[in-house]
């Protein structure tokens, strides 16, 4: 039969079926291009069975264009784009794309020209020249990274190409990757961490699926005791994937990667250069890439023979996308696991709740690392009432938590500050006319940072330079900076202790592989005493010396309330509380708060954690939510609020009656302008035994709306924004 069913990478339609030319064949999950119209889109072959076709005669229907030269997607990727499209209420096509990342590598084999300095010198030396030479010393690169590297421009280098200063290199675009070894460095474990690895590496070894919850106290060395499995899938010739959150913050994680397999693990990350993407996925698909560590991105790469998947920080919110294809990581790592029969580890010190009750209904396994390693301590936890013990006027840092920050000091030891707020103030006022500085693109305050002097919107990167006088009224002088974020807190240590040497650490400080390195660097020289930092310094930092951490403002995450307002505040103090006392002096850990006695903050200073999960489970029992019932979000969005707020309505016209399913809305979403759009919400809460993605796929699947109209499905939402 020369007749195929493709996939074809256009949202907007569906299956389309071709013939098969002569002298081509193809199997399922080959990669092909299809002329449509006058144009050609890439498509994939699918099981013709799996997917609803069209009644179109063989004699009517148009050749494939061409074969691209990558390995055909695998049974169990092509399963996984299938339940990822299913149970997200995504087209196909939208998830395909995810599999299909690299335009680059489906081109083949490529060689690309790098530069590299021959030694020689130019007939006319300038500044810029030597400074060149001087900075390309060791490096090959194209002309444009050397520029970037060398600092010049690219004109210069050409320059320097002509003289013969620097030569051209063929390279091959997918030179292999430096091999890992499983037994390059092996690492003594605690009795306690082996009894863990063990029970992975048999998983391994096994090569079916089976899903772990490895709940360790922060320090418990998760990350060694599930590099032995790592090891074991190494040593029978299969792939890893490890997830991470916030790629960029690895450093410490790809240094002891490279201890102890001898090179580093292939990255996979939204800001690879498109060469690097192309070399990646390319050895991803030929099983040449050992171990990937990536981005949730990573989750849909081509593995040729995947062994375990690991996902570091599973609770960690940043797995949950949130545009295009609004999936979790951490749910479709555990669905990729089962369709390729290997191990999934879920690590974590704070697990989801979703997680600890699979794990307690049976559905994952469990594993724990009751102890911090070495013999390290958790830290002792104490609150602060900030209603009793007040602040100088003007100030957010109660006098004994400064205090406790000068006994650091004297010691030589130092301290974090905890603030999930970057730059200035979150809210900058006229004391004049009233007015606030508002985005003018969202519903949300302009947050002023002065490092840099400037008014920034923190969710569609808005920025406009620090007024003078008021923009309202004209008056100079009159603005006001209203609350505390970490450059403010910063200021204020620097203010109360002059002697200290205090650092800002945020995603604006660091936001680079080499800023983060710098500052790990700087904290281990001791050139650091007090760290000020957002969550980006909550989790993976590893520096003996620290022994005090202080939560600026513990109430912070409450406010608002959504549903895991509680949980997320208690995994992000847990976290941060995590990085004090982990070498061999113990940690002390301040919680300022004006709520003592809610039952997160209670919990958090008594060390209960049972407790605290105990209490929420029952929370969301009775309100029906995860994991005891289902949310999801419809969001409807326009740059026209009209626009917006009828195609709300009249899909509300349409609303499903559905037992046990709880329709609300549609009504203003609480950020009501994003990013120039304006946004109407539908909340619904089902029991577990509603098929709620039928009935959302029904009811939305029978209406078309205006072309500026976007209508986006949120299943499990994270956000309720
Ligand atoms: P977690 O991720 O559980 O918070 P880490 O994996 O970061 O903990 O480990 C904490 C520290 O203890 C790290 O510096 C790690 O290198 C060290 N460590 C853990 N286990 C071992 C071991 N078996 N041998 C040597 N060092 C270890
Ligand atoms: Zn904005």
């Amino acid at each position: 039969m020369n007749r195929v069913r493709c996939l074809v990478l256009n949202a907007a339609l569906g299956p389309l079926d071709y013939k098969v030319p002569e002298g081509m064949v193809v199997e399922p999950g080959a990669v092909v291009e299809c002329p449509l119209g006058p144009r050609t889109v890439i498509g994939i072959v699918w099981e013709a069975e799996r997917l609803p076709g069209t009644e179109v005669p063989v004699e009517k229907l148009r050749n494939l264009r061409g074969l691209l030269p990558v390995p055909p997607l695998s049974a169990p990727l092509r399963r996984l784009i299938e339940w990822t499209a299913d149970y997200y209420v995504a087209s196909l096509a939208s998830v395909a794309r995810m599999a299909l990342s690299s335009g680059g590598a489906l081109k083949g084999p490529a060689t690309m020209t790098e530069y590299r300095l021959t030694g020689g010198l130019p007939e006319r030396m300038t500044p810029q020249r030597q400074a060149a030479i001087d900075a390309l010393e060791g490096e090959q690169a194209n002309i444009r990274e050397l520029a970037g590297i060398a600092g010049v421009s690219e004109g210069v280098l050409r320059g320097l190409v002509n003289q013969g200063v620097l030569e051209p290199v063929e390279v091959d675009c997918d030179r292999p990757y430096d091999p890992a070894h499983p037994d390059f460095a092996e690492v003594e474990l605690s009795t306690q961490q082996r009894e863990a690895s063990g029970i992975f590496s048999e998983a391994v070894r096994a090569a079916k699926f089976a899903p772990f919850l490895l709940d360790g106290v922060t320090g418990s060395g998760k990350t060694e005791t599930y590099f032995e499995p790592v090891a074991q899938a190494l040593r029978m010739g299969r792939q890893v994937l490890v997830l991470l959150p916030e790629i960029a913050l690895t450093e410490n994680f790809l240094h002891r990667f490279e201890e102890r397999f001898g090179a580093p693990p292939v990255l996979w990350h939204s800001s690879l250069k498109s060469t690097e993407r192309r070399r990646a996925y390319r050895a991803v698909s030929e099983g040449s890439a050992q171990v990937v560590v990536g981005a949730r991105s990573a989750l849909f790469l081509p593995f040729r023979q995947l062994g375990l998947i690991v996902v570091d920080e599973a609770h960690e919110t940043s797995f949950k996308q949130e545009e295009g294809v609004r999936y979790n990581a951490r749910d479709v790592a555990v669905m990729r696991g089962h369709f390729e029969q290997v191990p999934v580890v879920l690590a974590s010190a704070t697990p989801a709740l979703e997680s600890l009750q699979m794990a307690q209904s049976g559905v994952y396994k469990k594993v724990d690392l009751p102890s911090r390693f070495g013999g390290a301590q958790l830290p002792a936890i104490d609150t602060i009432d900030l209603t009793e013990e007040k602040p100088p006027q003007g100030m957010w840092l109660a006098q004994r938590l400064v205090d406790g920050i000068e006994e650091r000091l004297g010691r030589g030891e130092q301290s974090l500050l905890f603030l999930n707020r970057r730059g200035y103030a979150p809210l900058t006022l006229c004391r004049n006319c009233g007015f606030r500085y508002q985005c003018p693109n969202c519903s949300a305050w302009l947050v002023e940072h002065r490092f840099t002097n400037r008014l920034a919107c923190h969710h569609c990167g808005h920025e406009a330079p620090a007024p003078k006088a008021c923009t309202e009224c004209g008056e100079p002088d009159c603005l006001v900076a209203c609350g505390p974020g970490v450059e403010r807190i910063a200021d204020e240590v620097a203010e109360r202790l002059p002697q200290a040497r205090v650092f800002v650490a945020t995603s604006d400080t660091l936001n680079s592989p080499g800023r983060a390195a710098e500052f790990i660097a700087a904290v281990e020289a001791r050139e650091v005493d007090v760290i000020v930092g957002t969550q980006l310094v909550t989790k993976g930092f590893h520096f003996p010396e620290l022994t005090l951490v202080g939560v600026v403002d513990a109430d912070l995450g409450l406010e608002g309330g959504d549903l895991r307002a509680g949980e997320r505040t208690y995994q992000q103090v847990a976290q941060v509380a995590g990085r004090a006392g982990r070498g061999s002096k113990p940690g002390e850990v301040l919680i300022q708060t004006r709520h003592p006695e809610a039952p997160v903050i209670a919990a958090l200073a008594a060390g209960d954690r049972d407790a605290f999960y105990s209490a929420e489970t029952e929370m969301r029992r009775e309100a029906g939510a995860p994991p005891f019932g289902r949310w999801a979000a419809i969001i409807i969005s326009s740059e026209d609020d009209a626009e917006a707020r009828e195609a709300a309505n009249r899909i509300g016209a349409f609303r499903p009656e559905v037992a046990e399913c709880l329709i609300l809305g549609p009504a203003p979403a609480p950020m009501a302008l994003l990013r120039g759009r304006y946004r109407y919400r539908f909340l619904i809460n089902a029991r577990r035994s509603v098929q709620l993605q039928d009935v959302i796929r029904r009811w939305l699947g029978a209406l078309d709306h205006p072309p500026g109209v976007r209508v986006a499905v949120d299943i499990d939402p994270y956000s309720f924004v």
